[in-house]
């Protein structure tokens, strides 16, 4: 099919889709470059979403702008598999993903940090990750087929997964109780569906980091999250690129995306925020800092 063609065909799911006006339909359509086919699938019922959900959003607010070789979350390839989803991690980050997403109290935070309830099986190359409480299942592999390290408890952890292998403690059952009927958030559902949207599409997200290696991603409250860059493509092409590949499916029109500026958008009704810096925000930093990263990493 040709290009037009193509870009009249988006041009008109979009505005089926939003509220957009026709003419900002269209603009957004001509700009959407990248085409992985036909829409990402998405997961199959409401436990799973949920814990997807809560894996993007934990990374998300732990990865911050500390990611390696644009891997935004830390993921370089989602496939769906089964019921679940297995997840391609960035060599290097793979030990901090599954530090950060394995549940542990900490005496100093005062809280649970990680996903409440997961639990782990399978080998240290093929870590499956579980939810104790259904049949909620994300598997994590290193992207170089490499072993991962279990996680040991730092000072003043204590690591709930470890201790408590198939029951939930008290606090995480507070904890995941929060996480699915927080009050403060409209819609759980749209929440939930867009941030496993995001863990499920990483080839669109992480275009976001691709230019200096890292991107920032950060969280305001259990109902977000946000991502924020300079170079590369604008938010007018990435929400393109998302809205081409179904990421406004099943939500109400009038909350699927709102472009608060040229810099700025929202999508599911502030659910992802996307912002990008009017010009570069590193300079010739960029480099540096991305040699700090990997510092950090040990690579
Ligand atoms: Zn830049």
């Amino acid at each position: 099919m040709s290009r037009s063609r193509n870009t009249n065909r988006l041009a008109k799911k979009i505005r089926a889709q939003t509220s957009l006006t026709l003419s900002a339909a269209s603009r957004l359509a001509q700009q959407a470059n990248v085409y992985l086919g036909s829409s990402v699938e998405d997961s199959p019922n409401p436990q799973q979403s949920r814990l997807e959900a809560h894996v993007a959003h934990v990374l998300a607010s732990s990865f911050q702008d500390r990611q390696l070789n644009g891997a935004l979350l830390g993921v370089e390839e989602a496939q769906p598999e089964n019921q679940g989803l297995k997840l391609i991690l960035e060599s290097n980050m793979a030990n901090e993903v599954l530090r950060e997403l394995l549940p542990r109290f900490d005496h100093f935070y005062g809280g649970i940090r990680g996903v409440p309830g997961l639990r782990i099986r399978g080998s240290n190359r093929r870590v499956a990750l579980h939810d104790a409480l259904s049949s909620a299942q994300v598997t994590v592999m290193r992207a170089d087929h490499g072993a991962m390290r279990l996680p040991s408890a730092r000072d003043g952890e204590v690591l709930l997964w470890k201790r408590v292998p198939g029951v939930l403690t008290r606090n995480e059952r507070q904890e995941a109780a929060e996480w699915a009927d927080s009050r403060a958030i409209v819609d759980l559902r749209v929440r939930d569906v867009l941030l496993s949207r995001i863990l499920r599409w990483p080839g669109l997200v992480n275009r976001t980091a691709k230019p200096h290696g890292f991107a920032n991603c950060y969280t305001h409250h259990s109902g977000d999250l946000v991502i924020e860059w300079c170079c590369g493509d604008t938010v007018e092409t990435l929400c393109a690129n998302l809205l081409a590949h179904g990421f406004a499916d099943g939500l109400p029109r009038e909350r699927a995306i709102e472009l608060i500026s040229r810099y700025s958008a929202h999508l599911g009704d502030r659910t992802v925020i996307l912002n990008r810096h009017g010009s570069c925000f590193y300079g010739r930093e960029g480099e540096k800092i991305a040699q700090r990263i990997r510092k950090h990493y040990g690579s």
